[in-house]
């Protein structure tokens, strides 16, 4: 199937656009046509290779919105015409204990990413969202429930599950004290979310130029990461907090904001951390944490969810020309607070 994309062609991360074919569809696959796409950090990450192993043409993109185009002689679920997104998997093995519980994000034989992944067939390497089309296999494909903008949907479908789950899996709840370090694509989802969830939610943000927004987004307060003042005011205010950071960074200045068995949960930078002494963990018996994406089922959940809530990303509509410059302004935290591209605009 002649698929029109953008591609990084090399470390530079720099896209261009780039054809290639997709796979004819295998029994259990739906095509999409892909409608919008949202640019997520760890799009730029891969298109530079920084978590290293990158496989050029890197295609990428997995916040995925469109409509199904075709579907496999097995598909007996989904029609032509169904508004459908895929998210940051397309496949795993299916049978593990992590996949059967609905965790495929913790496959045992490793969940096949929607980009930069090896096929599980055929070993290609997978290209993602930034294309008119795509093909998927069912057990990946989520429903967009009626109602739900399609414009606006795409940014659940990464930011959105990553930081839900976690927020879920800790049981936040009603007066829960939930800190969120950054506000950007997934911080201002963590944001909405929890305070959907009845928490009193903390920014942590590196200056105060984002404040209004954050009070805007339902946020109590902002604390100012960079000011020791800020930092010393809100000490031991907090019982959990989401780290969103895409970069290495230390964190004992954050498990400092962290009340008596308070965790600190990671999703930003897949880095090394910097060393931080013990002590920060010891004195309020504190736990350091990671979490990446969400299950299949607790995706779907969250879309339903946003579609009962009306719970929305705030999205900057681009087109995909603009790919490159939305990048950089991304990287300098330059977009409130998720970049949508537009598929119209690759005609
Ligand atoms: P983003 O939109 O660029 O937001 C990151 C925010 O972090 C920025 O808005 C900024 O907030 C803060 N920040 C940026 N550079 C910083 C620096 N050098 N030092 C301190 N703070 C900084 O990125 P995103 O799309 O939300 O993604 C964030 C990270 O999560 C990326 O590394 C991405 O790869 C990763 N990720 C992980 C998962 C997972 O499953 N675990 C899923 C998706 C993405 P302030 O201006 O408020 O300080
Ligand atoms: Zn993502």
């Amino acid at each position: 199937m002649e698929t029109l994309g953008y591609a990084a062609m090399d470390e530079k991360g720099h896209t261009e656009p780039y054809r290639f074919n997709r796979r004819a569809l295998r029994k259990d696959d739906i095509a999409i046509d892909i409608k919008y796409c949202g640019v997520c950090h760890s799009d730029l990450h891969q298109a530079r290779s920084d978590w290293s192993g990158s496989v050029y043409p890197v295609v990428p993109g997995h916040e995925i919105v469109g409509i199904v185009s075709a579907v496999g002689d097995d598909v007996s679920d989904f029609s032509i015409g169904d508004k459908v997104a895929v998210g940051c998997m397309v496949d795993s093995c299916l049978s593990c204990s992590p996949c059967k519980t609905g965790e495929e994000q913790f496959c045992a034989e490793g969940a096949t990413l929607t980009y930069n992944s090896p096929d599980r067939e055929t070993g290609e390497n997978t290209l993602g969202g930034y294309s008119n089309k795509i093909v998927v296999r069912k057990n990946f494909v989520l429903r967009v429930p009626e109602g739900l903008d399609l414009a606006r949907t795409g940014p659940i479908l990464c930011a959105g599950i990553t930081t839900y789950s976690p927020l879920k899996k800790w049981n936040i709840s009603k007066g829960s004290k939930v800190g969120v370090v950054g506000l950007g694509g997934l911080g201002h989802m963590a944001v909405k979310l929890a305070v959907g969830m009845g928490a009193e939610v903390t920014v942590i943000s590196r200056s105060r130029k984002k404040e209004e927004d954050a009070l805007k987004l339902g946020a109590k307060r902002v604390v100012v990461s960079t000011d020791q003042e800020s930092m010393s005011e809100a000490q031991g205010s907090l019982e959990f907090i989401l780290d969103t950071v895409p970069v290495a960074h230390p964190i004992d200045n954050y498990l400092s904001l962290l009340s008596i068995d308070g965790s600190f949960v990671i999703v930003g930078a897949i880095d090394d951390i910097p060393a931080f002494h013990s002590i920060n963990l010891l004195l309020g018996r504190k736990r350091v944490s990671g979490s990446i994406i969400g299950g299949i089922a607790e995706t779907q959940e969250l879309l339903d969810l946003c579609a009962e809530k009306s719970i929305y990303p705030e999205c900057e509509m681009i087109k995909i020309q603009d790919i490159n410059q939305a990048f950089e302004r991304m990287e300098k935290g330059d977009v409130k607070y998720r970049f949508v591209i537009d598929m119209s605009s690759l005609e």
